[in-house]
């Protein structure tokens, strides 16, 4: 065999025993990182399993069905409606508030850019080169939307608070300007950017202010419920015209569930494609895909109405409980938290050894820790999925850090070698290079050689 032969998968002649095959995945499966003992930080939202188990079923229920078109699917309109008014009600909406479900953050966020790039198409034609100005600390997902709806991308830098710099934000607004963003919270430390402040902002300018809620939306109206200090952050701010905020994280549904908000529907309307004089009859979708997975409508309804308030409450307090403990233990081995978190996100640095090559050493003992950078830090994102494990991880992570601490060849090992060299490299069209390699890499055809 030559090696494109050895590279070469193709479709079996024949079928595999269907039983045979299950038993195949569950073993791949175990192999993978375990998110059930809670060594999953960001990835998967676990409310354990009695839950999942609901979720599954719920799920399987309308496997088949397609959110394409819901006058064929009645009920999945039903949910999709009660579902968007569910978290309208949440998240400060109002009798106006319009939305839709998304099948994730990344919709929600591609969705909202599209809207305000298409009103200010329909109702500014003298812009022609929109911007939209959003804190560093964003999420990708509107550096996506930007590349796609060729929106122009400003980023305003962060206070010492890790909070956007309200004042940079001031200076960057220009007529182009349609959109300021702040996020609840961001992602990497964590924090609420200053929503209320950027409101004003937004209204002084006749301009739109995205909150993106997509890992906060589902916890922080129960946290705020439940007596913790979070600020206003959502449509009830004076100036506030959409969200985004993912059932598929701490709505703990099945993923494929996000939701866009919006003031009002006049708003909401710019998402819409329609597409009247198509042969195959008249179009209209009010998102990205065409065909959209029911389960994952029903799914989240079912979800909703199975937790209601006091169940979320209590996931939220849960969530809280562990992140309290395991940023004690935490700062206990001798790092830093970073800034001042707001809810169970947070990033953690130290000065007394490389992060990066504590989180390789974990690792190594199956607990996958994102890395971050600018600053130097490792991500937590803690769910009830946490609970129980908390004292083994802060055991991994004591021996780990003794470890790097004696151990400085460490850092010039694995992906802290990789991370460390990063941080040095002039150029960052250098590290996109080595970047898209990786990618080329990551999704090579053919057989996995490592499984
Ligand atoms: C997860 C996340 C997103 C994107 O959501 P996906 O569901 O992963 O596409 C956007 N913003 C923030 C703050 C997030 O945490």
């Amino acid at each position: 065999m030559n090696s494109t032969d050895q590279n070469q998968v193709t479709l079996p002649k024949e079928g595999t025993p269907r039983e045979a095959l299950l038993q195949q995945l569950q073993g791949f499966h175990d192999q993978d990182t375990n998110w059930h003992e809670g060594r999953t930080f960001s990835l998967v939202y676990h409310a354990g399993d009695e839950h999942t188990e609901f979720l599954k079923k719920a799920y399987a229920i309308y496997f088949h069905q397609n959110g394409l078109n819901p006058s064929v699917f009645p009920s999945l309109q039903k949910f999709e409606a009660e579902v968007v008014s569910i978290a309208a009600n949440l998240l400060g909406g109002g009798a106006n508030a319009a939305g839709t479900m998304t099948s994730g953050g990344t919709e929600s966020v591609l969705m909202a850019i599209k809207t305000y790039r298409d009103r200010a198409r329909a109702t500014n034609p003298e812009i022609t080169a929109p911007e939209m100005i959003v804190p560093i600390s964003i999420h990708p997902a509107f550096d996506k939307a930007a590349h796609y709806f060729d929106v122009k991308i400003r980023k305003a830098p962060l206070g010492k608070d890790f909070r956007v710099d309200l004042e940079a934000v001031k200076k960057m607004i220009n007529p182009n300007t349609i959109l300021l963003v702040g996020s609840a919270p961001q992602y990497p430390q964590g924090v609420i950017d200053p929503i209320t402040a950027l409101g004003q902002l937004a209204k002084q300018h006749g301009i739109g202010l995205h909150v993106d809620a997509c890992v906060g939306g589902f916890i922080l109206p129960f946290l705020k419920k439940a007596g913790y200090a979070i600020p206003n952050f959502d449509l009830s701010v004076e100036g506030v015209t959409s969200m985004s905020a993912d059932l598929h994280k701490y709505g703990f549904a099945a993923k494929g569930a996000s939701i866009v908000l919006y003031k009002d529907k006049e708003l909401r309307r710019h998402q819409f494609f329609i597409l009247s004089e198509w042969p195959g009859g008249c179009f209209a979708s009010p998102s990205m895909p065409g065909t959209r997975p029911a389960g994952a409508i029903a799914g989240a309804w079912a979800t909703l109405q199975a937790f209601g308030e006091d169940g979320y409450l209590k996931i939220a307090k849960t969530c809280m409980d562990n992140t309290k403990k395991i940023q004690d233990g935490i700062r206990a081995l001798g790092f830093k938290i970073i800034g001042q978190p707001e809810m169970s996100i947070f990033g953690f640095d130290s000065d007394e050894m490389d992060v990066y090559a504590v989180a390789d050493q974990m690792q190594l003992r199956g607990w996958y820790i994102d890395r971050q950078q600018k600053p130097t830090c490792l991500h937590l994102m803690i769910t009830p999925a946490h609970t129980g494990h908390i004292d083994s991880f802060l055991k991994d992570l004591k021996e780990s850090a003794v470890l790097v601490k004696s151990n400085p060849n460490l850092s010039t090992e694995g992906m802290a070698a990789m991370y460390g060299m990063m941080a040095k490299v002039p150029d960052p069209s250098m590290v996109d290079q080595v970047l898209y390699n990786y990618m080329d890499e990551r999704y090579a055809t053919g057989a996995a050689s490592k499984l």
